[in-house]
């Protein structure tokens, strides 16, 4: 069972509007064991949408349309539909009747424009749309099946949980496409990709790496009877990865580092401070954001200024005048001044150049330093982390925090 999914509407093009219900659809069929190979996306015109459609009838045993089923001129999929199946379209009296009714019941005027959303393809069939006018379509031809849904999320979403999920389920054969993320620190996708690459060719289960911020996630996916059986095909392939690459693997599937951070530290009852410059409260507040961080994270100072690291910090001018406050030197005594200030067991600091272009010291856009004094040592990293203000600050909090990770998986449980 092979499925397409067609999105119809120009903004989708033009990227005004985010496909957000084509996601969705992809995360149903993948529930529900189904092949999906294309997706495609076609503005508002008759003719291309139907040679869009023909395409997916051709290559698919499933079209899935998605939007184009309201009332005005630019409404086009029924049209396309019907003529992708060289089929004509009819009013249907007994859908024209219940739409009047409704403008009636809602005290609406009637407008002669919503006659097209009662037009079907002949053969086809209307799916029952209990948050909006526009009925959905099922069209079955040759073996093939046609599916055309709402374009409104709130229209889209429960047709998909009452009419599509159950019909796929139905026409899968029961079987399931199931996947776990392992989410992986400290390491750049070409060198994960490297390290694991003789596990890489395998089909069911298989592994796919995507690149993130500063961290890696490697999808295993698994295809099988139930969410159980795949997990048990996922399983050897799973420790296969963490043997290789170790504690770099963090997390599994929604887990983030701070949250894996976090649990770790409150498994050690230690706890954790910050100094933050170019990131400015980023990286406390990401710690902050997972429930119950209070067990460990005590508290932190952004310290944006020069004059703030020497007041706030102590960090010594003679060293900030010597090395200018983006240097190795001066992460090493904001570190350790937040250790000092708030009396943890470890202490992150930041401080960088988030750009755009260097700063006052000819330190290049992108020049990183994050430290992490402890009771017994000061650990210092030089990071270049790219161009971009914001994602230079989203990295430098995520290296603060691979930081830390990697400390506190060479301290003994
Ligand atoms: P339509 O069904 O084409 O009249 O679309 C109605 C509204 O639904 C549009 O204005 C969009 O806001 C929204 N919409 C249409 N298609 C999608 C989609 N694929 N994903 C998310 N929203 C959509
Ligand atoms: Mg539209």
């Amino acid at each position: 069972m092979r499925a397409e999914v067609v999105s119809v509407g120009t903004e989708l093009l033009l990227g005004s509007t985010i496909d957000t219900n084509a996601a969705t659809l992809g995360q149903l069929l993948a529930e529900c064991g189904i092949d999906c190979s294309f997706r495609q996306t076609v503005g508002d015109n008759l003719e291309r949408a139907t040679q869009a459609i023909r395409q997916a009838l051709d290559r698919s045993d499933c079209v899935i349309t998605i939007g184009g089923l309201g009332p005005t001129e630019d409404d086009l999929t029924r049209n396309a539909i019907a003529a992708s199946c060289d089929v004509e379209l009819v009013l249907q009296p007994e859908m024209l009747a219940t739409l009047k009714q409704i403008f009636d019941r809602r005290n609406l005027k009637w407008v002669d424009s919503n006659q097209r959303q009662a037009m079907l393809p002949v053969g086809g069939q209307f799916i029952d749309n209990p948050f909006g006018t526009a009925a959905g379509i099922r069209m079955d031809v040759d073996g093939k099946i046609i599916l055309a849904l709402p374009g409104p999320p709130r229209e889209f979403k429960p047709m998909l949980a009452n009419y599509v999920k159950p019909l796929l389920a139905k026409l899968s054969g029961g079987s399931i496409i199931h996947s776990k993320v392992l989410r992986v620190c400290g390491m750049g996708e070409s060198r994960v990709e490297d390290a694991i690459k003789d596990l890489l060719h395998t089909s069911n289960p298989s592994i796919a790496p995507y690149a993130k911020t500063w961290e890696v996630h490697l999808r295993l996916t698994a295809r099988a009877k139930n969410v159980a059986e795949a997990e048990e095909l996922i399983r050897p392939l799973e420790s296969g990865v963490r043997q290789i690459l170790g504690a770099h693997v963090y997390g599994t599937d929604e887990t983030t580092l701070e949250m894996a951070v976090g649990e770790r530290l409150a498994a050690l009852n230690l706890t954790v401070s910050a100094a933050e410059s170019c990131t400015a409260g980023l990286l406390m507040s990401r710690l902050a954001a997972v429930p119950g961080a209070s067990r460990y994270l005590v508290g932190g100072v952004v310290t944006y200024t020069e004059q703030m690291k020497i007041q706030e910090l102590g960090v010594p001018e003679q060293l900030i005048e010597a090395h200018s406050p983006v240097s190795e030197q001066v992460a090493e005594q904001m570190a350790i001044g937040a250790r000092k200030r708030y009396g943890t067991y470890y202490a992150l600091a930041i401080t960088g150049v988030a750009g755009p272009g260097p700063d006052d010291r000819e330190n290049p856009e992108g020049l990183v330093y994050v430290a992490l004094a402890g009771p017994h040592q000061v650990e210092v990293e030089q990071h270049h982390l790219g161009k971009g203000r914001d994602s230079i600050r989203m990295r430098a909090s995520q290296a603060a925090l691979t930081l830390l990770w990697r400390r506190l998986n060479h301290t003994e449980l």
